[in-house]
């Protein structure tokens, strides 16, 4: 037999034998693990033991437990000591620090190899990256290559900081991966290189930690579990939607990945039982190799065959959760031609030991979207060996199946390390050359668009992603176009032109009955307002450009020497309101107007010379240009104080309210986070003059009675021994709402004259609690069905400040499922700003399902209340750090705020 084959059967054959028998093993730590694990079949060979008696510190020598101990959870800190301490001790680990979170704590990535891979680190990401890009190689130095190089395989645990025990399994893998001598455990450490994201949103770790013991540890009923209200700074569940990359961590990870290429990360989250591996389900993006739909499935279905063999139950998989969208955090893999994984554990919220009963745990996904999760517990063609419907769960449970699971993927990526490199270069190689093969052969950011601080923000994303973006030298002349010199470039025939096509082309779903776990639009030319243009003329690739790393537009300074004042004209630019911010005296243009052969749109800013040493530098620095008039121009102006402006959070739905937190902080508008605390003071018109509700909760009941009350309170502020509790708003009971007081105090004052504005779902509040009496709500017919689609929204008031910025008639917006509203045909007329056309055409990416439905319903209004305003946007301007287009009509309200009664009312 060939020597190298004979090693490859000892390599699979490797997971049947014991722990290497020369190798003393930790007795104390077997019975621990023996004890804490619920049913014998709950443990593999590979994960009931662990060596003792090295040099090496394992988790207890430097935590005083064992992993998977009932009632342990390692903050932070604890986790960098402890991979510090084993990177200390041996060759076999290197710890890298890669970035900072919003909270100052170190990101990090821990590798973890045999000496001679860790030794050779830097020789390895080089060959890597030359596989990466394959452009110039041939086929025989990329088999050298590919012979030379170990994959890298990346963990990662703690994205979600409610899904704890991952973050925990992986510090004992890393200590087993460096000390263990069984051949399965040798074999991966000399033929792969474990890269472990060891938690991934670390300030969220610690206050999720503080909030199990502060609330939750002695629960022994999961239903009565509860959830803290932060995990960090901005972002909770939705970091792992985070497509442009805003939370800090996630921008170091993508920053890591793109240096080191690992060919698969593999995320590891909590939710379903007892363990459900993703397999990539329809709707699949068509853009991915096909070589990513088979990987996907293999690897599930191999780490299945390893536990089936070890007798563990209820693992499963090609269900639910499908590969359409980009946009989660691992997805990066996938994106730049690796592969990302994800394994769903199921785990307590905690580290207590519960009894579970399976069918209550998650009603949500039941028949989930992206395939037929059905009832967890039935036998299926997919779930052969089905979880149980009684059970109790420990963590050592959780980490037997995580550790069991990605122990297996590693021997199979070990088993065949050259396979998966091969397919690493082939996704790569075949990214070119398919960028030549099928039109769009490129994209055109044309320089001669009115506002390019947004076409920054989009070639900043694409850069971000490692996407080639070139200017072209001279103009440019194509079959269908003809642009500027100056035009920004993205051509196709590059390693990651399938993600250029996926970020900037519209969302065509191969088959509109299935459905989306996530949004099914992300276009960016649409969210973004910018004028992206897709090109079916090849000769786009052959265009002279020179590479850009970023862009950052210049704000132009013209006029007349002797200037009266400056006009700052508003062609739409998000950064228009942090210039508004920066200066005191605004005059606002209501109509268009011109000065000499100048012409400025409405919305223009008019500035007093005597800010000029104010406004020429911010101005330059947001990109926005100024222009000297030698006198005041004839047209009608207002000026507008800057509101106190409250953003009203719930304590239950604080997630879509980080968003507008983050966008607000992005740009510089100052306000006040306020609870029903706040509400219940009364007297709000004394702080502010906008209040504004994003949309954070299901209904407007959830809005007003928040998370139901208890016997006990629940507190969230911040103590001696909890320090990490208590940002970003402290209570001493988050439980209860504002209630029917705190409505009295909005109906007060908004009847006193103060603006309120809701939007999305939370549009539902002022109709359904009287603020608004004069408007109803309608349902949508029962097939209605809108997972994020970006659609077409008419402006039916163009003069209102809401729309200034915005030149075209009609917006690209994500429809948000904001409640329909019905009123009498004068107000229609009157308040209605924006309205949906409806209908199938009207749907411009993604899925929509029922589209007539919303014909000719209001997008944006202004409804008057008492002497004040009521503005209900049924869009949610702030999605995420994505829809930038809708931006504007958010900024524009605030800066506008006491001028946005229709003129025709
Ligand atoms: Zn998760």
């Amino acid at each position: 037999m060939p020597r190298r084959l004979s090693m490859m059967l000892l390599t699979l054959s490797a997971a049947l034998s014991a722990p290497s028998p020369a190798q003393t093993m930790d007795p104390d730590f077997a019975a621990s693990v023996k004890q804490w694990t619920t049913k014998p079949e709950f443990i593999s060979p590979l994960v009931d033991h662990l060596p003792a008696g090295s040099a090496v510190p394992s988790p207890k020598d430097v935590l005083g437990h064992h992993i998977g101990a009932p009632k342990e959870l390692t903050y932070y800190a604890d986790v960098l000591r402890y991979y510090d301490t084993l990177a200390a001790h041996s060759g076999r680990v290197k710890v890298l620090r890669i970035g900072k979170t919003e909270e100052g704590r170190d990101t990090v990535i821990v590798f973890v190899g045999s000496d001679d891979s860790i030794a050779h680190l830097e020789e390895n990401r080089a060959n890597l990256a030359r596989l990466a890009d394959p452009r110039g190689l041939t086929e025989t130095e990329a088999q050298d290559l590919v012979a030379k190089t170990k994959p890298i395989y990346t963990l990662s645990g703690g994205l979600h900081s409610a899904e704890l025990g991952p973050p925990e399994m992986l510090m004992e893998l890393a200590y087993r991966l460096v000390t263990e001598d069984s051949p399965l455990i040798q074999s991966i450490r000399s033929n792969v290189i474990v890269a472990l994201m060891p938690v991934a949103d670390p300030d969220g770790r610690d206050r999720s930690i503080d909030w199990y013991y502060a609330h939750n540890v002695d629960i022994t009923d999961f239903q009565k579990m509860s959830g803290v209200p932060y995990w960090g700074k901005y972002f909770k569940h939705d970091d792992n939607r985070d497509i442009n990359y805003a939370g800090m961590a996630n921008q170091s990870f993508l920053r890591w990945y793109l240096e080191w290429h690992p060919l698969v990360i593999h995320d590891l989250h909590e939710s379903v039982p007892f363990l459900y591996i993703y397999s990539g389900q329809a709707p699949q993006n068509p853009l991915w190799n096909p070589i990513v739909y088979s990987e996907l499935p293999m690897f599930a279905n191999w780490d299945m065959t390893r536990l089936a063999r070890f007798g563990m139950p209820g693992v499963w998989t090609h269900a639910y959760v499908d590969a359409w969208s980009p946009g989660y955090v691992a997805q990066m893999a996938t994106n730049h031609n690796g592969l990302m994984r994800f394994y769903e554990i199921m785990g307590n919220a905690g580290a207590s030991t519960m009894e579970r009963t399976i069918w209550q745990s998650n009603p949500a996904i039941l028949g989930g979207g992206g395939g037929p999760g059905g009832n967890f517990t039935k036998r299926e063609w997919y779930r052969p060996d089905p979880p149980y419907q009684h059970v109790l769960w420990s963590m050592r449970d959780n980490t037997n199946y995580a550790e069991t699971g990605v122990l297996s993927s590693l021997q199979l990526v070990a088993a065949f390390p050259r396979v998966f490199l091969e397919d690493f270069y082939v996704k790569s190689r075949d990214a070119v050359s398919a960028g030549t093969k099928e039109a769009p052969y490129g994209f055109i950011l044309p320089a001669d668009q009115e506002d390019l601080t947004r076409v920054a923000f989009v070639i900043h994303i694409l850069r971000m992603q490692a996407i080639e973006v070139g200017r072209a030298k001279a103009p440019v002349k194509l079959s269908d176009g003809a642009y500027p010199a100056g035009s920004f470039i993205v051509k196709t025939d590059q390693p990651y032109g399938p993600l250029a096509k996926t970020l900037l082309g519209k969302q065509i779903d191969p088959d509109p009955q299935l459905r989306t776990y996530d949004d099914s639009a992300w276009t960016m030319s649409l969210m973004t307002n910018t004028v992206i243009k897709p090109t079916k003329d090849i000769a786009v690739q052959a265009v002279p450009v020179d590479p850009i790393d970023q862009y950052t537009p210049e704000g132009t300074l013209t006029g007349v020497s002797d200037t009266a004042l400056y006009a700052v004209p508003d062609h739409g630019s998000p950064n228009m309101v942090t210039l508004r911010y920066g200066l005191k005296d605004v005059r606002i243009s209501e109509k268009p107007f011109k000065a000499g052969a100048a012409a400025f749109p409405a919305g223009t800013f008019l500035v007093p010379a005597s800010a000029a040493s104010a406004l020429k530098p911010l101005a330059a620095k947001l990109g926005l240009d100024v222009v000297g008039l030698a006198a005041t121009p004839q047209v009608a102006t207002h000026e507008e104080p800057l509101p106190r402006l409250a953003i009203f959070s719930t304590w239950g739905g604080t997630q879509d309210v980080g968003w507008v937190r983050y966008t607000f902080d992005q740009y510089k508008v100052p306000y006040d986070l306020i609870f029903k605390e706040r509400i219940l003071e009364g007297n709000l018109a004394k702080d502010y003059d906008v209040i504004l509700i994003p949309s954070q909760v299901r209904t407007a009941k959830d809005l007003v009675f928040g998370i139901p009350k208890r016997r006990q309170p629940l507190a969230y502020e911040k103590t001696a021994k909890f320090k990490f509790l208590g940002d970003y708003g402290s209570s001493p009971d988050i439980t209860g709402g504002m209630g029917a007081a705190g409505v009295a105090e909005f109906q007060k004052f908004v009847e006193a004259g103060g603006l309120l504005v809701t939007l999305g779902a939370s549009s539902a509040f002022p109709p359904d609690y009287g603020i608004t009496p004069a408007i109803d709500i309608s349902n949508t017919s029962a097939h209605f069905y809108a997972p994020g689609p970006i659609v077409d929204a008419d402006i039916a008031h163009p003069e209102n400040p809401i729309f200034y910025g915005y030149s075209a008639k009609t917006v690209a917006v994500r429809y948000a499922n904001g409640p329909l509203l019905r009123m009498s045909a004068e107000m229609d007329q009157n308040d209605v700003l924006m309205r949906y056309p409806g209908g199938e055409k009207s749907v411009l990416s993604g899925l929509f399902n029922g589209p007539n439905d919303i014909k000719g319903r209001a997008a944006v209004a202004v409804v008057p209340a008492g002497k004040g305003e009521v503005v209900l946007f049924t869009t949610n301007p702030v999605w995420r750090w994505q829809n930038m287009g809708e931006y504007r009509m958010i900024f524009n309200t605030l800066m506008n705020f006491r001028n946005l009664a229709p003129a025709t009312r």
